[in-house]
């Protein structure tokens, strides 16, 4: 079958910038397993994979518009250091915040006395980025998966590391 709305696919793949320096990688991984079309992966590769069978290959180069979009200086603040009370807090970690739109990754650029810098860009924002990998599988999605919107493991729940939050298992929960 091929690769299309409301499909599950299983990848390979490499990401690399413009030097060819590899920034992700599922080399010596679990491959990626996402439901197509929900906007797991950034457009321009979801844009690629489409009509794709298992076996076929890709390489391709996406602009940041068509990755995870140009960099946003607003998005770069200081917040005061009283909000980390009690952590250990350090140049270059990453956390979740919540915020309005939801749970964003933000790294930490400074870490001064009265106040600690973050930056609420995605760490791969304003980069042009090749991917290059192959498709490993293509299935339907579950009526359960896609009323999750996302992938549960074959024993039938989710037994991925998830960036957003489903702690305590997210079908324990009733859509
Ligand atoms: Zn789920």
């Amino acid at each position: 079958m091929k690769v299309s709305e409301n499909s599950v696919v299983t990848l390979d793949f490499t990401v690399t910038n413009t030097n060819g320096d590899i920034l992700d990688s599922t080399e010596g991984k679990q491959p990626l397993e996402y439901l197509h079309g929900t906007g797991y992966l950034v457009a321009g590769l979801e844009v690629v994979l489409n009509d794709k069978v298992v076996g076929e290959d890709f390489d391709v180069t996406l602009s940041p518009e068509q990755a995870y979009g140009e960099r946003d200086d607003g998005l770069v603040q200081s917040v005061p250091g009283e909000l980390f009370d009690g952590m250990e807090v350090a140049e270059g970690d990453t956390f979740v915040a919540e915020t309005d739109d939801g749970h964003r990754p933000v790294t930490i650029v400074e870490v001064a006395e009265e106040y600690v810098k973050v930056d609420g860009n995605h760490p791969l924002a304003g980069m042009t980025l090749t991917f290059k990998g192959v498709v490993r599988e293509v299935r339907e999605a579950t009526e359960e998966e896609l009323a999750h919107g996302h992938v549960h493991g074959e024993d039938g729940h989710d037994d991925h590391d998830h960036d957003h939050d489903h702690s305590g298992g997210c079908c324990g929960h009733k859509h």
